[in-house]
């Protein structure tokens, strides 16, 4: 997989790579939240990837988020940014970050501040690995919606 990551990033950006690996071997928020508000499952059975995403609200900002599962270091790294991003935000600030982080990730342009998350720009170029990049969104919108059915890349379009 590491091999797999450089590569991918070849032409790219050293620091992009870099940043994936990092959040790939050390994942941030990488526990259960026994106390969370809402949690919902993710699974992208393309590459297998399983996450458990919890979210702890208060009204309508996240206060906390953590994930568990196993997955692809794409997969995982997304999921340890997204983490880290959706604390203090709103609902509906993580609607519009999942609405350009689809974007940017199926057609590698980076419209608005998306920070960090920038780093998988470049997954566009690897079709396969667009629904590990974004399985942790799918699977954050479905602990917003409440959604008690695991969520899966295969129901919505990438
Ligand atoms: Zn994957």
């Amino acid at each position: 997989m590491k091999t797999w990551v450089l590569n991918m990033f070849d032409n790219i950006n050293d620091l992009y790579q870099q940043v994936i690996l990092d959040h790939c071997k050390q994942p941030r928020n990488f526990r259960e939240l026994p106390a969370c508000t809402c949690s919902a499952q993710g699974f992208n059975p393309l590459c297998g990837d399983n996450l458990k995403l919890f979210l702890t609200l208060d009204g309508d900002v996240i206060r906390e988020a953590a994930f568990t599962g196993s997955g692809c270091c794409i997969s995982k790294a997304s999921a340890s940014l997204l983490t880290d991003f959706v604390k203090g935000k709103t609902k509906a600030d993580v609607e519009k970050m999942f609405a350009q982080v689809h974007d940017m990730v199926t057609t590698g342009k980076v419209a608005g501040d998306v920070g960090k998350l920038a780093v998988f720009a470049g997954v566009y170029k690897y079709p396969a690995r667009v629904k590990c990049a974004i399985l942790a969104w799918h699977a954050v919108m479905g602990a917003l919606k409440g959604e008690q059915k695991p969520v899966s890349t295969e129901n919505e379009q990438a």
